[in-house]
């Protein structure tokens, strides 16, 4: 698929090791994917997963599979399990470099009573509650803790006391002595280790202490010989700490000195329609709300495979999507044209009625059959092969391709008219036979035995349908599914209040004969419904079971083309389909352009379009000279504002454009208010900033103003709170729902969230 054999798009990362390796500051590169077992991997972790191993691959190098599992209360071995076979399952071999974190806890101990010799990390005998108060707020600078100035000798018999299970839960931490009043404040004296009591899935009772990530993990990537630590964009502000120990311990305890790792962030992917959460995905299994891990319509790469998804289609969309450090939604049809593109050169055309309707040939002998020979490809997949069809005197066709009373521009089937039957012959129907509740339960047709292969001498016809010989056709199970929420972003609000309801419709059907030689896991294409293979638990030879992999086309009819549905997108108006070779068609300034970008950190999307039209370019500059992070700029100007800045660029000026994101970075508005005023503003004109002031659209995030609107909530409901309080959780949705009303829908989602709930639970 990809032009130079890559596996990851060039990006931002590519150039910095790109630039290691010429500098050569390693010899050879080192990755890894580091999940915590405490769930099931979802199509977020293939992106990371595809990041990883396939830049171990694309520079000749390794990466390791490593279990991130310093959390004895949620980590279990099934999930060690599940994600080893999702990982191979997906394409990746880590050979030998399989590791766990808890494979290093005797190491992690001496490197923090190392810390503790040095004099840089002590115990504290703080509660969690004291020590959460002593680290102060952004605007303030937290306060020594009393402990801090404890003696080695004390700390490391404290320490060893901690280990030794003297203490309970809570009594004590390690922490390691940096700054209090540092202004990221990861660094105000991070936690290393906490006592934790509990049954660990590897180590048992070993440890009566656990290690934290920001402790564990630049440590395990040290151990490891990593090179290139690749997270995600919420980790930023902990690179101060991650820098900050591998410094502390460079060249001690075996490390190597001349050697270390650096953490870079990448934007993690967000789909729409669905959640990629792994508290989330839990939620929706424990609650019934699915039917297990592998319930096909979640991300997870369990309920993919078991969808009929392939590994490849999975990969060819992470590399479409790329690697940038812009947080964005990716749009669902992305993903889906992904697989259709897989699927269109693999699955063989086939026939399938999934809502029979009867029709019988009158001028068709009873009891006659003959075998015709049907192409398994069409047109434009240039591929040989087909098989032979059964065609009678009855057959099913799919209830939808006929109609009574035809509306506009209906295609198919009608009283007195005529189509082609897939592969066969042409047909007319004469007459309509209703049941006695009067709806349509078998159609008397005529055939026209002249039109095999040929068209009818009298007149057009008004389409093609599929069908199903009765007699031949073997009854199946069709499960069609739909995307599991009904509104793009579920995350805003109780998620649990968007449910789809029409997720899965399960039809009984016919297929043609020849699927019952199907070879086991064969996707095939049943024609105008979908892809589709069977599925892998419920499927029998004798009782198939078919999974819709994916539609045709995407919901609103709209071509499977990732070019034709991006021109339609709001979103991304004039981006182009980056689907090979990003830099392809950009002349020699253009490419130095696109590289420039890329360096900066910007996706190979905003990158590849902003190198190729001038005119966003020099919109793109500006807005980053007034004041907007390069990649915020980018993504405006290229997916949100592209359409209406070449309509009537004079409208929103580079300016305004840089003081909205302002307000956006700032919390002070949302996304949502965001696109809409800009969109506005290129429509219509106006000053973005003064319509948000005049209209009164900032965000609520103001901790008090949302608690009085949640005490206002639970007093106008008191019978739906006593109902909370007797078991009904569902109910926080509503009560979120409530206080957002009172906010005029200005609150912050997820600040509104948290208050109702924290005073729910109080
Ligand atoms: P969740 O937010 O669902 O709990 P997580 O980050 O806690 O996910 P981990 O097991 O720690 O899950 O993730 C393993 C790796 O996968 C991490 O490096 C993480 O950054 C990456 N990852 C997780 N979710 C995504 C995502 N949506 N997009 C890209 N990478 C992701
Ligand atoms: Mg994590």
């Amino acid at each position: 698929v990809v032009p130079d054999a890559r596996r990851v798009a060039p990006s931002f990362i590519s150039s910095v090791i790109d630039s290691d390796l010429q500098a050569g500051r390693y010899g050879r590169v080192v990755t890894r994917f580091p999940p915590e077992p405490n769930g099931y991997l979802h199509i977020g972790h293939a992106k990371s997963i595809c990041l990883n191993f396939g830049t171990g691959l694309d520079y000749g190098g390794q990466c390791n599979l490593r279990f991130d599992d310093t959390n004895p209360e949620k980590e279990d071995t099934e999930y060690v399990d599940s994600i080893q076979g999702d990982v191979r399952w997906l394409g990746f071999d880590w050979g030998e470099n399989l590791f766990f974190a808890s494979g290093y806890f005797e190491r992690l101990y001496g490197f923090a009573v190392q810390l503790i010799k040095d004099g840089v990390a002590y115990v504290d005998s703080l509660s969690e509650e004291e020590i959460r108060d002593y680290r102060g707020t952004v605007t303030e600078a937290g306060r020594e803790s009393p402990f801090r100035t404890r003696s080695v000798e004390e700390n490391l018999d404290l320490f060893a006391r901690m280990r030794a299970g003297e203490f309970e839960r809570g009594a004590g931490v390690l922490r390691a002595k940096i700054d209090m009043g540092a202004a990221n404040m990861k660094l105000r004296d991070p936690i290393l280790y906490r006592i934790l009591p509990e049954t660990h899935h590897r180590t048992g009772d070993a440890w009566k202490i656990y290690p934290l990530y920001d402790f564990a993990h630049p440590l395990s990537d040290y151990i490891e010989g990593v090179t290139h630590s690749l997270c995600t964009l919420e980790f930023e502000n902990n690179r101060d700490i991650y820098d900050w120990l591998v410094e502390a311990l460079r060249g001690k305890c075996g490390l190597d000195a001349a050697h270390r790792p650096y953490q870079f962030e990448f934007a993690r992917l967000n789909l729409d329609y669905t959640v990629l959460s792994k508290r989330k995905l839990i939620r929706l299994v424990q609650d019934g709300l699915v039917d297990g891990w592998d319930d096909p319509r979640l991300p997870t790469l369990a309920g993919l495979r078991r969808r009929g998804v392939t590994p490849e289609a999975i990969r060819s969309f992470c590399y479409r999507i790329g690697v940038s450090k812009t947080n964005s939604r990716v749009d669902l049809a992305l993903f889906e044209s992904a697989v259709r593109d897989d699927l269109n050169t693999s699955a063989p055309r086939v026939l399938a009625v999934t809502e029979p309707l009867k029709v019988t040939l009158s001028n068709y002998p009873a009891g006659g059959v003959e075998w015709l020979d049907a192409p398994y490809w069409p047109h434009d997949v240039p591929r040989e092969g087909s098989r032979p069809l059964p065609f009678s005197r009855e057959l099913f066709i799919e209830r939808s391709d006929f109609s009574e009373t035809p509306p506009k521009g209906f295609h198919r089937l009608t009283p007195g008219g005529r189509v082609r039957l897939r592969h066969a012959y042409v047909l007319r129907c004469d007459e309509v036979i209703h049941d006695a509740g009067g709806a349509v339960s078998e159609l008397l047709c005529s055939y026209d035995p002249d039109t095999l292969g040929r068209n009818p001498q009298d007149g057009p016809l008004k389409g093609t349908i599929q069908w199903v010989s009765a007699a031949h056709g073997l009854a199946a199970e069709f499960r069609l599914y739909d995307r599991l929420f009904s509104v793009a972003e579920p995350e805003e609000g109780e998620f649990s209040d968007h449910l789809n309801p029409d997720s899965l419709v399960v039809r009984r059907g016919v297929v043609e004969p020849s699927l019952s030689q199907a070879e086991p896991g064969a996707r095939v294409q049943f024609e105008r419904l979908g892809y589709f293979w069977p599925d892998p638990q419920d499927s029998r030879p004798e009782a198939p079971v078919f999974n819709r992999i994916v539609t045709l086309r995407d919901a609103r009819g709209l071509d499977v083309s990732v070019d034709e549905r991006r021109a339609q997108s709001r979103r991304e108006v004039s981006a182009p389909a980056v689907k090979l070779d990003p830099r392809e068609g950009l002349d020699a300034p253009a490419l130095a352009v696109f590289k420039e970008l890329s360096a900066a950190g910007l996706g190979v999307t905003e990158a590849r379009t902003l190198a190729a039209q001038a005119d966003l370019l020099a919109y793109y500059r500006q807005t980053v000279r007034a004041g907007a992070p390069e990649h915020d700029a980018a993504n405006w100007v290229v997916h949100e504002l592209a359409g209406g800045l070449r309509d009537a660029p004079e409208r929103l000026t580079p300016a305004s454009l840089a003081a909205v994101i302002a307000l956006a970075n700032a919390g002070q508005i949302t996304g949502r208010v965001a696109r809409e005023v800009l969109a506005r503003v290129l429509a219509a004109g106006g000053d973005p900033v003064s319509i948000i002031a005049a209209e009164g659209l900032r965000q609520v995030s103001d901790a008090s103003e949302i608690a009085a609107a949640v005490e206002r909530a639970l007093k106008a409901s008191p019978d739906k709170l006593s109902e909370f309080r007797a078991g009904r959780v569902g109910l926080l949705g509503f009560f979120v729902g409530q206080v957002m009303r009172d906010l005029r829908g200005a609150g912050n989602p997820q600040l509104v969230q948290e208050a109702v709930k924290a005073r729910l639970e109080a």
